[in-house]
């Protein structure tokens, strides 16, 4: 009787833990979002934009970055002028960047640029490290430095964040700080 009452306890627990198992992949795919984005007023850099896109395509599972389709509303909209590159988030996923000159005439490699700041609509703040390993370094790399893609760490921290959609304030991001 005692080892009926154990084995049945057995039998339940395997069936709970099949269920949690289908649970968390059905979760997973549930997590992977896609998120638009309108380059159309980013002038001279659609090309670059498309590419810091495709960056974070090749590298994360749990988010995806698409051109928006014509009649939607984007979730990122990225323009260009003559000052610092810059992002502007209001929610994890949303918000708007520009392409600034400003570091572009100095050199910064342009899809580095594009990358760092679809990395700050992923959730992703400014580390400046140094080190051109580190996306999220951005101007304090050196000016030669030409890695235009997160590195592990930084990609499962976008991975983490769109698997458990953790809220982000709203907050902005500048390229260069001013002293
Ligand atoms: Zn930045």
């Amino acid at each position: 009787m005692a080892l009926r009452r154990r084995l049945s306890a057995l039998v339940l627990t395997a069936v709970a833990l099949v269920g949690v198992q289908l649970a968390s992949a059905g979760v997973a795919q549930a997590a992977v979002r896609v998120l638009y984005y309108d380059a159309s007023q980013s002038q001279e850099f659609v090309a670059v934009v498309r590419q810091g896109a495709a960056n974070w395509n090749s590298r994360v599972t749990n988010v995806r970055l698409e051109p928006v389709p014509a009649g939607r509303t984007p979730n990122i909209r990225v323009y260009a002028d003559n000052g610092w590159p810059r992002t502007y988030t209001t929610s994890l996923g949303n918000g708007y960047w520009y392409m600034g000159r400003q570091a572009v005439n100095q050199g910064y490699y342009q899809p580095r640029i594009s990358t760092h700041e679809f990395g700050h609509i992923l959730g992703l703040p400014d580390r400046r490290t140094g080190l051109c390993a580190d996306l999220m370094s951005g101007s304090s790399a050196p000016v030669s430095c030409t890695n235009a893609f997160p590195n592990s760490t930084e990609a499962a921290t976008v991975n983490n964040r769109f698997r458990s959609l953790t809220s982000v304030p709203a907050q902005q991001f500048v390229w260069q700080p001013t002293a």
